[in-house]
Order: structure tokens, then sequence, then C-alpha cells
């Protein structure tokens, strides 16, 4: 680990040491030879899956693709166990990366960002941590993560609660025992669509309180065979054009088929292969399933046909598949026994659209018509995703103009990579990139190339400055705003990717839905042209 950096002035800073921050410190480090820091408020490395530990957690892009495809070697000389990495496989990845590349030591644990400031005197970044530590550098890099701002609901009685109770996303590092217990958990996204099953396991009572309806198709996570994990080895190349090319960074093709215009047996045998294929890669069954509704309703169709058969409660069952948006207009999850776990006798489903939470009582959970006494609660409840983390950075840019005063009405930026009146600060996979809608380890990759090339033509043209121009900036709105109403995703009123699961949260479509090679395209575009829409000043 690094020595404390009281007073360290440095080329570069980067907060966060998941995927991004671990390649940043590499490019910038070992490519390019600047004095990097990279500060880390968990107190491993990891990112988002040092504070992911729920039950049931697990990455669902597929594992021959959630990591690094910049070097052969390290893809070659690691073997992923099962198809969809947990927590700590994944964090034991990152480790021997960190390892392999001698990371470690520019690294810096346990270390809280409370605020960053532009200093237009030295052209400097100045960074506070919690524990009293400042750091100057001229680029601030922020890679802390999409989905890492943990949203509890405030509910009023919360504080009364005489039970225990966890947010998914802060989930404690030794496990929780659930045995016997009566368990509430609120909330069925990705996330509590992965706890619940594993929850429901030991508890003594296991009450999920569902707002939103979800779909969910069939992980089918299983060990990898020694036949695949070669097939990885002997196919780098292959697997890292695959993601590269693809509009959403997933090792495989979407269809060209249209469902709209497919005959209705052949699109339900082209669906049932899917479902037992399972993964994300369902919603590449078809081309059209999020730019048709006609086209989306047949996948909606048969997915909540899949649920009935399966849930043999008939109401429990009305309740799961009374869905209000078209088919992966939301994250789609996927599942391990999801549906399934509602055959238990030890499970209730309660439906808080009908019958809402008005308040947390003592003694557990009451709705408008009752009151369910628990002993742990648990918050399956999400994120405030993409702008929150960089709000609680506290970032102040030229003329002390604050973040969260530029992006009062919502988040804008060029690229999803840099705002104006914030000179040379990059944020990783920011919104108005793909991000979350790609694969993550490939949206990363991406920009942390791009920002050390950048950052690389800066230094050979003595540039000191680079910063987006507001008219650019205008212009990359509209064009993502553009993109989503090409598209179904607009129409999920409750979506995070609009910012609506968060009280008073301006409504913008945060994410890039352009694809990620359409973007990459565009990205790399811009920087030939001399970094068109940016300011570069001497
Ligand atoms: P989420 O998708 O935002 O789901 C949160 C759930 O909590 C929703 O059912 C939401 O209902 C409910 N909720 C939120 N506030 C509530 C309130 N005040 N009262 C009652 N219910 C409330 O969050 P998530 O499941 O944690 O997933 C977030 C994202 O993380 C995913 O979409 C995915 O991108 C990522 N993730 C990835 C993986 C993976 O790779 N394996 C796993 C888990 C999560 P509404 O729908 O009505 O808002």
């Amino acid at each position: 680990m690094a020595q404390s950096g009281s007073d360290k002035t440095l080329d570069a800073l980067v907060i966060g040491a998941g995927f991004t921050g671990l390649y940043q410190l590499h490019c910038l480090r070992d490519r390019l030879g600047l004095n990097v820091q990279v500060v880390e408020a968990g107190g491993g490395i990891g990112g988002t899956w040092y504070w992911n530990r729920y039950p049931g957690a697990r990455c669902d892009s597929e594992s021959h693709s959630y990591c690094y495809s910049f070097s052969e070697s390290l893809t070659v000389n690691w073997e992923f166990s099962e198809r969809y990495p947990g927590p700590a496989e994944i964090r034991r990845y990152l480790t021997y990366v960190a390892d392999e590349l001698d990371l470690h030591k520019d690294i810096r644990l346990n270390t809280r960002v409370v605020s960053a400031s532009y200093s237009e005197d030295d052209n400097l970044w100045q960074i506070n941590t919690e524990d009293g530590t400042t750091y100057r550098a001229q680029f601030l890099i922020t890679g802390v993560g999409c989905l890492s701002s943990a949203n509890i609901p405030q509910i009023p009685g919360l504080d009364s609660f005489k039970g225990e109770w966890y947010h998914t996303g802060q989930w404690p590092h030794d496990d929780v025992d659930f045995t016997g217990k009566r368990v509430g958990q609120i909330g069925t996204g990705s996330t509590g669509i992965q706890a619940a099953p594993v929850i429901a396991e030991t508890a003594g009572h296991f009450t999920v309180f569902q707002r939103t309806a979800n779909y969910s198709v069939p992980a089918h996570n299983g060990p990898l065979t020694a036949e695949f994990q070669q097939y990885v080895k002997e196919n780098v190349s292959e697997i890292v054009d695959l993601v590269r090319t693809s509009p959403n960074g997933h090792p495989w093709k979407i269809s060209e088929r249209k469902a709209a215009t497919t005959d209705p047996e052949k699109r339900r045998e082209l669906y049932e292969e899917a479902w037992k294929v399972g993964g994300l890669r369902f919603r590449a069954t078809f081309e059209d399933l999020l730019k048709d509704k006609t086209a989306n309703d047949t996948a909606a169709e048969f997915i909540k046909d899949k649920i009935r058969s399966i849930v043999k409660d008939p109401q429990t069952a009305a309740k799961l598949t009374n869905i209000d948006h078209p088919y992966a207009t939301k994250r789609p999850p996927i599942d391990t026994h999801y549906f399934e776990t509602y055959n238990r006798d030890n499970v209730d489903l309660v439906d808080i659209r009908a019958n809402p939470i008005v308040e947390i009582t003592p003694e557990g959970i009451r709705t408008e018509d009752q009151e369910y006494p628990l002993d742990i609660i648990v918050f399956a409840t999400g994120f405030d995703a993409m702008t929150g983390s960089l709000l609680k950075l506290n970032i102040t840019g030229r003329d002390g103009l604050a973040l969260s005063q530029a992006w009062s009405e919502g988040p804008k930026n060029y690229l999803g990579l840099q705002v104006t009146g914030f000179p040379n600060l990059f944020t990783v996979t920011g919104p108005g990139s793909p991000s979350v809608l790609c694969n993550m380890p490939v949206a990363i990759e991406q920009h942390v190339e791009w920002i050390t090339d950048c950052i690389a033509y800066m230094r050979e043209n003595n540039i000191k400055t680079v910063e987006a121009r507001a008219d650019a900036m205008d212009d990359w709105v509209e064009q993502v705003n553009t993109a989503a109403n090409a598209t179904l995703m607009p129409q999920a009123n409750h979506s995070w990717y609009l910012g609506a699961n968060i009280p008073g949260k301006p409504r913008v479509f945060m994410p890039y839905p352009g694809g990620m090679k359409t973007y990459a395209d565009i990205c790399s575009d811009i920087a030939s042209d001399g970094y068109r829409g940016f300011t570069l000043d001497s």
C-alpha cells in the first residue's frame, strides 16, 4: 500500500479501485510514465464487488467476457470457474491482475474522497480525503462505478426497528444468518431476484415486498467445463473482437431476425431455445425487441407464460405477471430459481403498489392493510445510479461551480466523459456513456484507453487543459435523447435509467443507448479530429 499522501502532488489521481481504477493506473503509470495514485474508500480492491456481497450475488455478464481484454497473457493465465462469477471470484481475479501488474503499491485503501476542487491558478485539482490527506493532481479521474451509492428508502420508522436491517449494496463481510428468522425483502430488481431464492432456503419465513413486477430469464449458471476454459484460452482474439464490436459488449451476436415478422410457431421455438440457453442472451433472440412494441410484446408474453407455468398459486402468479413496462426496458434480471421460490411454503409475496408500505415499526413492516412481523429487513432497493456516487465527491470546478449545481436539472456532459467548467476531470462510465447498457469491463476499457490517449496527446502537444465545450455538451445530450427515443426504454416509468427510483431526482435518460460500437467509433472520430468539441489549452 502506498504511504500516507499528505499534500502529495501527482500527475493524476484516480478514485476507485475496481475495474476502472486498476486499468487506468496501469495505462497512465506504465504506458505514459505518469505519477499516479489510486484512492479507494473500501478496505480492498474490487469496486462494486467489494461492497456487493449479498446472498446469491453474481455478475450476470458471462465470466469469459467479464474481464479485461487488453492483455492476452492476463486472460490465458486465469480461469473462471463458473458461467457467471460471484463477488469473491471477481475480487480474486482483480487481485490477480493487480499482482501481475504490480499495482498494489499505488493504491491507497480505506481512503474516502470527501471533496475535490479545481484551482485555476496552478491548474491543479485539490482532492481531500476523509482522513485529512490532501492530494494535488493535474488530472482527476473518477472510477466510482455507476451503481455504488445505495438507495435506502426514507420509510418512516426505520430507526425504531428492533431487528437487523441491511442494504444489499453495503452487505456485511460476515455472513448474515437467516436461519429460522422472519425475513422481509423490499425490492425485486436484479439484486432482489438473485437474493430471494437464497434467503428463502434458510429463513423461517420470507416475505417479498414487490413494488414493480419484473421479467426474469433463467441464468443457468454452472461450472465451466475444461473444454470451455480451453476454448477461451485458444480464442482470445475472436472473443475480444466479438465483445468490442457488439452493441452491448457481450460475447454473442444479436440475431438479425425480427420478432414482429417471424411466424408465431417459429418465434416460440426460438424463444424456447433461448430460454434453455438462458442469461442476457435471451434479449438477442430478435433484433427488434427494444425498438418495436409489437415485437417486444411477443417476448413479454412468452416470459409471462413461463412465470404462470412455474408459479403454482394463481394469485401470486398474477402479481408477478402484472408487469407495467416492456421487456428489457428496465435492466433485465436473470435468475436462479426466482419464480420457483414462490412455490415454497415459507414464502409470501406482497404487492406494495396495491397495498403500500406505510411505516416500519419496532416489530416489522406495516402496509396499509396489515403488519408483517420481521426479524430482518433486506433492502434490495438499488442505487442512486450513475450520478449519486459522483455527486457525493463534492466536486467543484472553475469559478466555484459545484457539479451538483451544473447538474441540477440532470447530468449534462460530453461523451459521458467531461463537463464544461471542470477541466481535466474525466468521469469513467459517466452518465451519457453506454456504461450500464454494456458489459461493464468493455465500456470501462474503451473509456480508460480513450482518456490515456487524450492525456498522451496533451503531453506530446504541450497542452495543459482539456475541457468539453458547452455547445458540444448540449449536442451530446441531444444525441443521447435521440438514441433513447429510438428505443422503447423511456417507456419504463420506474426505471433507474431515468433516475425515477430516487424521489426528487431529475428525470433524464442517463446511459447512451446507441450501442457500444457506435459510441466507440464516435469517440475515436472525435479524437482523430483533434478532439473536436473540446477546448485544448496550453
Ligand atoms: P433496482 O433495479 O433499482 O431495483 C430496486 C428494487 O427496489 C425495485 O424493485 C424497486 O421498485 C424497489 N424499490 C426501490 N425503492 C423502493 C421503495 N421506496 N419502496 C419499495 N420498493 C422500492 O436495483 P438492483 O436490483 O440493486 O439493481 C440495480 C442494478 O444493479 C441492476 O439493474 C444491474 O444493472 C446491477 N446489478 C447487476 C447485477 C449483476 O451483474 N449480476 C446484479 C445485481 C444488480 P421499482 O421498480 O418500483 O422502483
